[in-house]
């Protein structure tokens, strides 16, 4: 039973009602990142992703057991290196490939035109801030893009505190929340004489973003799926708790706990970019059971 669109009631006690959203299943660059890695992987023996190539942990393992295997450092060189989706800073491809690392970048083209904007924002003159996470790798490789002459900020509080220059061009991590942004923006607006905001969000993000909201306003429990390590599921959960406060974010089905759902609860299940289809399925098919 395909899981996407679904709207069905459960045949076990609890008579719940599954509504998942629509668009569920990996984003266009990771499903690209996982072809390159296994055409690869195709060719060798072995072959590296520098850190884990998506951030769901259970693809992981299965990348793992066809012989696509994270690394946390470089070391020596000498086999294939896939860039991820989040790809990586100039210095970074430039020290792989020193190192006599194949490199094959697998960047999503959704961030490669979040790099190209920050360095022509930093050509042009401007202070660029990226709105997103300091630690996220992509914000990092972005950073990298301009020197690491950058700000980051997180959020429109975060931004009250913070000096900025009189130019400020501004640009979003890929998978940042749409109203993060747009806040952000407001809020260096009201400071900067000048300010020119590329709004980098991937369009699979924005659209993923709203079904969840809208969704979440129309059931009794949401179930978040996907890594616990992925930024923009967690994302997806706090923007979901919002308007359903008995929102969930779990890894896989085994982590249903029965106690969440009333007789007759709707249920809704969202996920994120990374979590395969089979892992949304395995949620339905147990919450068929309960
Ligand atoms: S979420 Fe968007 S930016 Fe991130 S990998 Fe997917 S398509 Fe690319």
């Amino acid at each position: 039973m395909p899981a996407k669109g679904c709207r069905k009631q459960s045949k076990g006690n609890k008579r719940l009602k599954v509504r998942v959203s629509k668009g569920i299943g990996f984003c266009s660059g990771v499903t690209r990142a996982i072809k390159i890695a296994l055409a690869a992987a195709g060719h060798a023996d072995e072959v590296l992703s520098l850190g884990p190539l998506i951030h769901n942990p259970q693809v992981v393992e299965k990348l793992i057991g066809v012989g696509v295997k994270p690394l946390r450092r470089l070391g020596n060189g000498g086999k294939t290196l896939i860039i991820r989706s989040h790809g990586a800073s100039p210095q970074v491809l430039e020290r792989a490939r020193r190192r006599g690392y194949t490199v094959v970048d697998a960047t999503c083209p959704f961030v490669r035109n979040a790099q190209k904007n920050a360095f022509k924002l930093y050509r042009m003159g401007y202070g660029v801030v990226i709105v997103g996470e300091k630690t996220h790798p992509e914000v990092k490789g972005i950073r990298n893009q301009v020197g690491g002459r950058v700000i980051v900020v997180e959020s429109s509080d975060q931004a009250k505190r913070l000096k900025f220059a009189s130019k400020v061009g501004i640009i979003a991590q890929t998978t940042i929340a749409v109203d993060t942004f747009a806040s952000v923006v407001a809020e260096i607006s009201k400071r900067a004489r000048e300010v020119l905001v590329f709004n980098t969000i991937c369009i699979e993000t924005a659209k993923r973003q709203e079904r969840a909201r809208v969704l979440a306003g129309k059931v009794d429990v949401l179930l978040v799926v996907g890594g616990r390590n992925s930024a923009n599921t967690s994302r997806l959960e706090s923007l979901c708790r919002t308007i359903c406060s008995r929102t969930h974010h779990i890894e896989t089905a085994s982590e249903i706990d029965s106690r969440w759902f009333r007789r007759d609860s709707t249920v809704g299940i969202v996920a994120g970019a990374s979590t395969p289809q089979w892992l949304v399925t395995g949620v339905v098919t147990n919450l068929r059971q309960l």
